[in-house]
């Protein structure tokens, strides 16, 4: 009986109500779940088995998780559960969905959204690059925000990606290289690259919050895109867009340096004088 008990205890579904899918990825899917005795809201990453490379590389990575508990924008793990030929990850449900969806909306972001938005994922970034942690995935659809109004961000998708990471990294070199750091393009996939890679991402990121388009696209004219990115071709259009301060772009530029020793740091980032010029009180407000 107790082994019984114990086993139930341990169960998902036993703990976990699952409801609507929230986002499908290349080897998860993300449903909501209410919590069958507190009805708490959590979002659960389901991943077959089958995707993950090595059983002990997961627990591993768990400790990463845990280590990073409490930090308010990245996403927390609260537990893990096997059931049958699958996994379930109990993580925080961010309500307000992708940051992606909301630039969409809203078309673009003013300078100081966007400057709320990079304050939080760079505070976050400083805090996993401090620990040894390169997160390597950073795009929109992975910034998530934990309200459907205001601007407090949480970064999913972390960590995870190791579990999966072979796959993973293959999905980024074979699909849109959009937000890749050009040293990520030149390594082919020997994984010689640094934590510059994540500021990298971050440039683009900033820079689509301004603008509400890609600084490396395909759309755009020759050369094609992983060239754009390799030699740093990108522009700052005048038109249609309200102007943005030499500050800002001076950030962007700062960060999508093609040479990664000469790419600014997450710590020299926070320092930016264009991330420090917001009013006291404004960060929370938005
Ligand atoms: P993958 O590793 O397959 O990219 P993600 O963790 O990025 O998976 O999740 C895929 C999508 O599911 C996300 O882009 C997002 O839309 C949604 N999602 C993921 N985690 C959460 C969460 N904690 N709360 C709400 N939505 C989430
Ligand atoms: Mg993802």
């Amino acid at each position: 009986i107790v082994k019984e008990k114990k086993k139930s205890v341990n169960c998902f579904s036993k703990n976990y109500l699952l409801s609507k899918s929230l986002g499908k990825g290349a080897f998860a899917e993300v449903k909501l779940a209410h919590n069958r005795m507190t009805g708490k809201p959590f979002a659960v990453k389901i991943i077959n088995k089958s995707h993950i490379c090595e059983h002990k590389r997961l627990l591993s990575n768990f400790d990463v998780e845990k280590s990073i508990l409490g930090r308010p924008s990245i996403i927390r793990i609260y537990s893990i559960y096997q059931e049958g030929s699958f996994l379930y990850i109990v993580l925080d449900f961010a309500k307000g969905g992708e940051l992606f969806d909301r630039i969409i909306e809203q078309g673009h972001f003013t300078e100081n959204e966007t400057r709320i938005v990079m304050l939080q994922l760079l505070l976050a970034v400083s805090y996993l690059h401090d620990r040894g942690i390169v997160h390597r995935d950073i795009k929109p659809e992975n910034i998530l925000l934990s309200d459907y109004d205001g601007l407090k961000i949480q970064l999913a998708d972390f960590g995870l990606s190791k579990i999966v990471e072979d796959q993973s990294f293959m999905k980024t070199l074979c699909g849109t290289p959009m937000y890749v750091a050009p040293e990520i393009i030149a390594s082919r996939g020997k994984n010689e690259y640094t934590n510059k890679v994540d500021i990298w991402s971050l440039g683009v990121v900033m820079y689509i919050c301004l603008y509400g388009f890609p600084p490396f696209s395909d759309d755009l004219s020759p050369p094609p895109l992983n060239q754009q990115i390799s030699l740093g071709l990108y522009c700052f259009p005048e038109s249609n867009v309200s102007i943005i301060s030499s500050d800002a772009k001076k950030m962007i530029k700062s960060m999508l340096t093609v040479d990664p020793d000469q790419r600014i740091s997450a710590e020299a980032a926070l320092k930016h004088s264009w991330l420090r010029a917001y009013k006291d009180g404004e960060l929370w407000k938005i």
